[in-house]
């Protein structure tokens, strides 16, 4: 079968290697479609694991089960989780799955043309898709789980305004989210092909991020944002963060600028106004669930993401569309379907 090994960026060998066959634990799927996620591109995040299969945005079929995995059978339609926590170390009974000190498996990743499910990931980390979930669709559950995390953490509430500050994938999940949730919704970015799609995703206001961004927030909103979603890495983007957000509000980092890069707090500003920083990284088990349910209920359609659906051996281009930004949101992988360029 072919894998993608992502060296960098730049360097994503495609290579034969033998199909694998499940022990009596494991599964084998076939990856029908496989999402670029804007961390796969993070070379600072990414490069320590190097050369590593990526992907982890996988809508897959079972194709083989080993002779003691009963829940799943051959052509089940399934949504795997990269990971899964323990849910009883002293993290997860907290809720904070992402940190869970028990992680010992991972799924090789989905940008190959079949993967070998371990036996944790067949136990607890495998979702039936539901009927009305296409496998495209299915490569936004993990994305989406990540912002119901992250809007959960922040209390998003109905009538707030919710601020987002770089509208790529992550950026135009979090306005559907919070405009399904009843908040008014500020989107800003600098490209202008982004912008359009927050205006599609019904943004109730739109700010080019080259302008005075706090200045014009104020003028269209009357007043600073509620919670600002911080989904973008540059430093002018963390400044806007600073500047939009409203006393007593909340500054969510989805996204964070690179780890050599020192990010000045005006802490004391802050300390007076009683805004609240926080983080959130990655998704547990509950927002896995939460996602799939949005997406199934068709209350945040994924469709209009979609910009790029590629073959494996394009996996260079996926890449480069994904870096760059300018001209793509969702591109999709498909390892199976696509097997020349389309
Ligand atoms: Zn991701
Ligand atoms: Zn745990």
């Amino acid at each position: 079968m072919k894998v993608a090994y992502w060296y960098n960026n730049k360097d994503i060998r495609i290579e034969e290697i033998p199909t694998p066959i499940p022990g009596p634990k494991e599964m084998l799927v076939k990856v029908i479609s496989c999402g670029i996620c804007g961390s796969d591109i993070v070379e600072w995040y990414r490069l320590p694991r190097a050369p590593l299969v990526q992907g982890h945005e996988i809508g897959a079929q079972v194709v083989t089960v080993g002779d003691s995995v009963k829940k799943y059978h051959p052509g089940d339609r399934v949504f795997i989780a990269p990971k899964v926590p323990c849910g009883k170390c002293f993290y997860c009974e907290n809720g904070h799955y992402p940190q869970c000190t028990e992680v010992k498996e991972r799924l090789p990743g989905g940008f190959a043309e079949h993967i070998l499910v371990p036996e944790i990931l067949v136990e607890r980390g495998t979702y039936l898709l539901p009927e009305n979930i296409t496998y495209d669709q299915s490569t936004f559950i993990e994305p989406l789980a990540c912002v119901v995390r992250a809007q959960r953490q922040a209390c998003v509430k109905k009538g707030q305004s919710v601020m987002v500050i770089g509208c790529g994938m992550a950026g135009l999940l979090h306005i559907k989210l919070a405009k399904a949730k009843g908040c008014k919704v500020i989107a800003a970015d600098i490209n202008k092909m982004k912008l359009e799609f927050a205006a599609h995703m019904k943004a109730d206001i739109i700010i080019n991020a080259a302008d005075n961004v706090s200045e014009r927030l104020i003028v269209e909103n009357g007043k600073k944002a509620d919670i600002v979603f911080l989904c973008a890495s540059a430093d002018s983007a963390v400044e806007q963060a600073w500047r939009c957000v409203d006393k007593g509000g909340v500054i969510v980092l989805f996204a964070v600028p690179g780890p050599d890069k020192k990010v000045v707090v005006p802490i004391n500003d802050f300390w007076m106004k009683e805004i609240t920083i926080i983080t959130s990284y990655y998704c547990g088990p509950t927002d896995i669930s939460e996602a799939i349910k949005l997406i199934e209920s068709d209350k945040i359609v994924v469709d209009d993401l979609i910009t790029h659906r590629l073959a494996l051996t394009d996996i260079i281009k996926g890449f480069q569309l994904v870096s760059d930004g300018r001209e793509s949101i969702k591109v999709i992988i498909k390892p199976n379907e696509y097997k020349e360029k389309p």
